[in-house]
This record gives structure tokens, C-alpha cells and sequence, in this order.
């Protein structure tokens, strides 16, 4: 997947997570300073682009608290996102099956 889905999926996933948590038409502080945290590791990230990184795999360069972060929002928007966004959110389910075995 491209950084560029990468980013587009993590900014949906906020989103939704934003606005059902904390009732905000736009993004709260908190909820924008996580999507720019994301935004930073995801450019940073040396991993192949074929490598479900980053958002879809914080457990390789987030700082903890913010992996924890980033869980919740993932837990909470995963299954809203067919319903919002089926495309983007098949292309990643693929990848979190592939990668996320564990989790
Ligand atoms: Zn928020």
C-alpha cells in the first residue's frame, strides 16, 4: 500500500473515532496531534511500501503511549470504516490479515 492510502486511511480512521469520542466537528487537539504523529512516523518509516507499516503496524516505531493511541483508534474505526469507506478499507484489511495475525 502507498504511504499516500496510508495516510488518507489513518486521517478516515481519526476522523470517525473524533467524531463519535469526543463530538467534534473537526478534529480535536488531541485527535490532530495524533494524526500528525502518524503523519511524521509514516514519512520516517524505511519499511517497503508493500510492508503494511506505520499506521497499520504501530507496534514497530511508536512511541508507546501513542501506540496505545493509535490501537484504540484502530479498534474503535475498523469496522465503521466498511460502512464509510469500503474501498480504502478492504485494500487494508488484506493487509492487516497478512500482518496482523497476532493482534
Ligand atoms: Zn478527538
Amino acid at each position: 500500500m502507498k504511504k499516500k492510502q496510508k495516510l488518507q486511511t489513518a486521517a478516515a480512521m481519526i476522523r470517525i473515532y473524533c467524531k463519535a469520542r469526543h463530538r467534534k466537528k473537526i478534529l480535536c487537539s488531541s485527535c490532530s496531534e495524533l494524526f500528525d504523529y502518524v503523519s511524521e512516523r509514516l514519512e520516517a518509516c524505511h519499511l517497503s511500501e508493500d510492508h503494511a507499516s506505520c499506521f497499520m503496524c504501530p507496534e514497530y516505531c511508536y512511541h508507546p503511549d501513542m501506540r496505545k493511541k493509535v490501537k484504540k483508534v484502530m479498534y474503535y474505526s475498523a469496522p465503521r470504516m466498511l460502512f464509510y469507506h469500503p474501498i480504502l478499507t478492504l485494500r487494508n484489511l488484506h493487509h492487516l490479515k497478512k500482518t496482523h495475525r497476532s493482534l
